[in-house]
């Protein structure tokens, strides 16, 4: 006999099985996006022990027909794709057809689900791919999938994987990615009878940032919204506050879907460039919308990985939209007294809107106690056949809902699947306070009260019902700044001649490296000339920065540019100018004027980013009255 041999409709649909579902997350990222794609307002999901042995997505969607039920669970079933020439204009989340089949080979599966026209909804069980008949239940409109013992039937996946804890935090990211990405979506995340979020779906981005990053985030973010050539953005923005050191709170999202993109944290970060220090990343939610056919979302498995056409042209007005609406801001860090500015607290619990509706829809419909044949697991998960389970057992047991209160506003069923949902442009924005009034402004300007210096450093200014403490190296080193990179773009550096020359000696590669970039330091307004062996001759200097200390910051350029391998690009230039802005600012603890301050002062004003200095810091901060009330008791909190 020879060796080869076809293998079994089994083994093959467990083969498959892995390509789709690879952990628990997988799972509940497939179960979640067939809900999306039922037009589902409401999804709640519940885990136990990390999602290995229990996992539950319920939606309020369009519900799958009873003749569908098994049709579902077979591979290559699908409502969302006709033949291939549907391919190019699908905008569903799933369409191979493959999930229900593949998890339900894996897993003890069930599903409940009822349609708008149907009286009654039907049950499904099916485990390791073997399905049984169908039972009718009393349920509300919309579905649920239970999946139970993931990989029970293949020992060797079910060993690969990580511990609860780590499976179930991969879900509880990924739920915070969907919340994101569909804030008009209410979400429930229960991990082992503990709600994690809860959204209400109202289409507020700056709620889902609330109720995951917390208040002090939310506080410290804000909206924005701006359109250039066929690309929508719009989302949230953090302000230098909440940067951090690492790329994680850069959450991108295009057309609704959560992604990657090197692409998009570069545009971005350059967008932040003068607002972050260096090795730290700024917090961002930030929406896209374009032509689906510009993007290729089928790169990647996993699908977080995308491909853009076209990329230059987004990440540009990506960078620009972000610089502008940072601009625009007003970016005085507040000092709260008594807490520390990074402090985030933990997001409030909502009541869960979807299922006690979905509650109150089963107590009016099915009164006093309706039957739902849904088998419990025991402790050790196995399922034990409990039939005629009391639904109020059940959702005790299962659901960990709040029972609804007459005030809580009822979910919408949708009755258009999301398929054919418009992507929309931006989000309610409601919950940001509109911009008062900015501090640094020359209307403001009249208003201030500059009351003095300290510690020959920083000097405190009070408007409104707020002091603001201004550090007098960072403000006069950005005034610098950005006056010498206006001179520098518009070629307008003026030289001051040195006489005598400064002469330096360096060494051979800082010679080099001299030689190279002459014509870069010519545009910089240096000018030098070999002096024979291992010197050199400084001959002129920036006017701007004549009279500091220009042989040191002539030293710091070069050997910074030594550091630097490979071309020079635009961010050298300006890296050198901020070397050439702070070595020509004045100190901290120098004593200076009335007048030279408030000269500083209107100078700061002039300046497109006047809240920080070139490397990032801030120039200003600011306390409220109250603050101050509050820490003398004045009031009471
Ligand atoms: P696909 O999503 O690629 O079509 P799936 O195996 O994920 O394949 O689902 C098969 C079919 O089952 C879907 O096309 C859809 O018709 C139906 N279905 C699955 N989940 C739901 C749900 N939550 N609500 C309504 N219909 C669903
Ligand atoms: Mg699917």
């Amino acid at each position: 006999m020879g060796s080869i041999q076809v293998l079994d409709n089994h083994t093959i649909d467990q083969i498959a099985a892995g390509e789709v579902v690879e952990r628990p997350s997988s799972v509940v990222k497939e179960l979640i996006e067939n809900a999306m794609d039922a037009g589902a307002t409401a999804i709640t999901v519940e885990i136990k022990n990390g999602g290995i042995e229990y996992i539950r997505v319920t939606d309020n969607g369009s519900g799958i027909a009873k003749e569908d039920m098994k049709v579902a669970f077979l591979r290559h079933a699908t409502s969302k794709l006709h033949d291939i020439d549907d391919l190019s204009i699908l905008k569903s989340m799933g369409f191979r057809g493959e999930a229900l089949a593949s998890i339900s080979a894996v897993s003890k599966m069930e599903c409940i689900s009822k349609t708008k026209e149907a009286l009654l909804g039907f049950r499904y069980s099916i485990a390791g791919g073997v399905g049984e008949e169908l039972e009718e239940v009393g349920a509300p409109v919309g579905t649920t999938m239970v999946v139970r013992n993931l990989f029970y039937n293949t020992p060797v996946r079910r060993k690969f994987l990580k511990s609860e804890s780590t499976e179930g935090s991969h879900i509880e990211d990924m739920l915070q990615h969907l919340a994101m990405a569909r804030p008009d979506i209410s979400f429930q995340f229960i991990n082992a009878g503990k709600t994690k979020l809860s959204t209400t779906g109202s289409s507020d981005l700056g709620e889902i940032v609330y109720r995951i990053f917390g208040r002090e985030t939310k506080r410290e973010a804000f909206a924005f919204q701006g359109e250039g050539e066929d690309v929508q953005i719009s989302g949230i923005l953090g302000t230098p506050v909440l940067n951090k050191s690492s790329r994680s709170y850069e959450n991108f999202f295009v057309n609704e879907r959560y992604v990657k993109s090197d692409i998009l944290s570069k545009a971005v970060e350059e967008g932040y460039h003068g607002y972050v220090m260096q090795h730290k990343y700024p917090f961002c939610v930030l929406h896209i919308f374009i032509d689906p056919a510009e993007v290729d979302v089928n790169v990647h498995p996993a699908k977080t990985e995308i491909r853009l056409k076209n990329t230059e042209r987004i990440r540009e007005i990506v960078s620009r939209l972000v610089q502008e609406s940072l601009h625009k801001r007003e970016m005085i860090p507040e000092c709260p007294l008594d807490k520390p500015a990074t402090e985030i607290e933990p997001p409030q619990k909502l009541p869960e809107v979807f299922e006690s509706s979905r509650m109150k829809a089963l107590n009016e419909a099915y009164n006093p106690v309706p039957i739902m044949n849904i088998p419990k697991p025991d402790l050790a998960g196995n399922v034990t056949e409990d039939k005629a389970i009391k639904e109020k057992d059940i959702f005790e047991i299962d659901f960990d809902a709040p029972i609804v209160k007459e005030t809580q506003p009822r979910v919408e069923q949708k009755s258009e699947p999301a398929i054919e949902r418009q992507v929309f442009p931006g989000f309610e924005q409601l919950s940001f306070i509109p911009e008062e009034e900015k501090v640094l402004s020359k209307e403001a300007r009249k208003k201030y009260e500059i009351i003095g210096q300290i510690f020959n450093t920083y000097w405190i200014i009070t408007y409104h019902d707020a002091v603001y403490f201004v550090d007098q190296h960072a403000a006069h080193e950005k005034v610098n700044y950005e006056k010498l990179i206006k001179k520098y773009n518009e070629n307008k550096i003026d030289s001051q001649i040195l006489s005598p020359p400064i002469i330096l000696s360096v060494s051979p590669s800082e010679k080099m490296v001299l030689i190279d970039n002459r014509i870069a330091f010519e545009n910089l307004g240096f000018s030098f000339d070999e002096f024979g062996g291992s010197e050199i001759a400084l001959r002129a200097v920036p006017m701007e920065v004549y009279f500091s200390n220009e042989k040191e910051m002539f030293q710091e350029i070069l050997a910074e540019l030594c550091d630097l391998p490979g071309k020079k690009d635009i961010h050298f230039v300006t890296s050198q100018i901020a070397t050439m802005a702070c070595k020509a600012s004045v100190k901290g603890g120098k004593k200076m004027s009335r007048e030279e301050i408030e000269s500083l002062i209107d100078a700061l004003l002039e300046c497109e980013n006047p809240y920080h200095c070139p490397h990032g810091r801030p120039t200003i901060f600011s306390m409220k009255k109250t603050e101050l009330e509050k820490k003398f008791k004045r009031i009471v909190e």
